[in-house]
């Protein structure tokens, strides 16, 4: 499923002259709006990488889980650490697990 942008919360990464969810995705799918607001043009074309989700500074980015596995308003939210990342996946019924994984670097 395509990303889901909070327009609450993304900033426009704060004017820079490529937003880092645009600059990261593979399809050059993500760009902003007239009101600087971030988006990804065409659905279809989303591979579901989840590298928009990851880098956006705000968290603003959220990645709907196909309806075949998790049910409309499942969720899985990575939270990007200096050498980890943790995921929190939010099943239909609010029910919260996390995992935590170390990042692999070029040394792994
Ligand atoms: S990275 Fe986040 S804050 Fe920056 S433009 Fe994209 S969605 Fe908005
Ligand atoms: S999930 Fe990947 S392919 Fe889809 S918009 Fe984000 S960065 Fe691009």
């Amino acid at each position: 499923m395509p990303p889901k942008v909070d327009w609450e919360k993304c900033d426009g990464c704060k004017g820079k002259d490529e937003p880092l969810c645009e600059q990261i995705c593979p399809g050059n799918l993500m760009t902003l709006n007239e009101n600087n607001k971030a988006f990804c043009r065409p659905y279809r074309h989303c591979w579901d990488c989840m590298s928009c989700t990851k880098v956006c500074p705000v968290g603003a980015i959220e990645t709907r889980i196909p309806f075949q596995i998790g049910y409309h308003g499942a969720k899985l939210i990575p939270m990007m650490g200096t050498d980890t990342i943790t995921w929190t996946c939010q099943d239909i019924h609010g029910n919260v697990t996390r995992f935590r994984y170390k990042n692999r670097t070029d040394e792994d």
